[in-house]
């Protein structure tokens, strides 16, 4: 049975965002930039002669003051994934060794193998979610930096406070430990720590957030590091100068003023993403919890041939060959088309003889 999107839901999400939108691959967010942002992108057009402000004086102190932090503890770079980049080069190179979970985000692997450091995978356990205890196993004198993406991505699991304090306190001092938050304003659930309060008494964590996914601002490219003096003083030099545009930053300042209504949305998204669950597992699909603006399908060796059947009615996913489809929370009309695609596949499964 095709579960029908709530009233309230459907109404809020058309009212702004486009009904049917396929592309269900990125994590992108449906809605458009919130009100008042497109203009104060498009105010910024008129000094397209002009260099932006290289240091982002303003975002960063509307950041500070959203955060509560101080305004030297933050870094800004082109999105969360140029923010990592930065990291990487300030923290390794060269017979340095990066720890992450797998399956996590893509550009962990990529971005170091950039720098010619190696990458040390520990395998998510049962319910896809992080082995804090192997990770902390795996930790040696040449781990300089730890990745943990909470939520993670593609799984949308989450890490929660206690177990996270407890790796905190056991990791080595010297070694940085990045809290990829980029998925953060999805996250309701109040064991599920915010990074800002754990960095605050930690030198040895940074925390990773963006403007890409509940600000809606994917294609502006800008996101930011909140760590302690000598980490962000030292991803400010290995930012590329000038990078972070200045619609960039004018976008990113509007939208901060505007975190009511990008929670709003946000509520639509999450609301959204409790019924494609309900429905994907009532329809026998296993799919973990997700804190995300995405879902996991475990499809295993049916990956290729679900994501033929969503691609049939016009959804891309994005799948991971033999492991699962990562699918991402859209407009209630654009969900339904991938919940019938998901139901069809499933049903020619069942009647498949074995
Ligand atoms: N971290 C995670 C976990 C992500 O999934 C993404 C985007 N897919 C990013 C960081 C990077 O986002 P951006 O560069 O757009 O800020």
């Amino acid at each position: 049975m095709k579960a029908e999107p709530s009233v309230s839901t459907a109404s809020a999400a058309s009212s702004t965002a486009p009904a049917v939108d396929g592309r269900l691959s990125a994590n992108e967010n449906p809605f458009p930039p919130l009100p008042g942002v497109l203009e104060s992108a498009v105010a910024a057009a008129a000094s397209l002669n002009r260099y932006p402000d290289m240091a982002c004086h303003r975002l960063t102190e509307e950041l500070a003051g959203s955060l509560g932090v101080p305004a030297e503890h933050i870094a800004t770079g082109t999105g969360s994934v140029g923010v990592t980049q930065q990291l990487l080069q300030a923290t390794t190179g060269p017979g340095s060794e990066v720890l992450f979970a797998w399956r996590s985000f893509e550009a962990y692997p990529q971005l170091t193998e950039t720098v010619g450091a190696r990458s040390v995978r520990v395998p998510l356990v049962k319910g896809d979610v992080h082995d804090l205890t192997a990770m902390l196993d795996a930790i040696t004198d040449r781990t300089r930096t730890i990745f943990i993406c909470n939520p993670n991505n593609p799984t949308g699991t989450v890490v929660r406070r206690a177990e996270l304090n407890h790796f905190l306190d056991w990791c080595p001092p010297e070694t940085l430990v990045v809290l990829d938050e980029a998925y953060r304003e999805f996250v309701h659930d109040d064991e599920v720590p915010d990074g800002i309060e754990l960095y605050r008494d930690r030198p040895n964590v940074c925390v990773l957030r963006t403007f890409s996914k509940a600000y809606g601002l994917a294609g502006l490219r800008v996101g930011y590091a909140v760590a302690h003096e000598p980490v962000a003083a030292a991803l400010r030099r290995t930012a590329v100068p000038f990078g972070v545009t200045q619609f960039a930053q004018d976008a990113a300042v509007e939208s901060l003023r505007r975190a009511d209504e990008m929670r709003e949305r946000v509520g639509h998204l999450v609301a959204e993403r409790a019924r494609v669950h309900a429905a994907l597992t009532e329809q026998g699909w296993g799919v973990p919890e997700s804190h995300a603006n995405f879902l996991w399908l475990r499809s295993g060796r049916h990956t290729a041939e679900l994501a033929a059947a969503c691609e049939r009615e016009g959804i891309h996913v994005r799948a991971f060959p033999d492991e699962g489809v990562r699918v991402s929370i859209g407009t209630p009309a654009t969900n339904d088309a991938f919940l019938h695609a998901a139901e069809s596949h499933r049903k020619l499964l069942r009647n498949r003889p074995a």
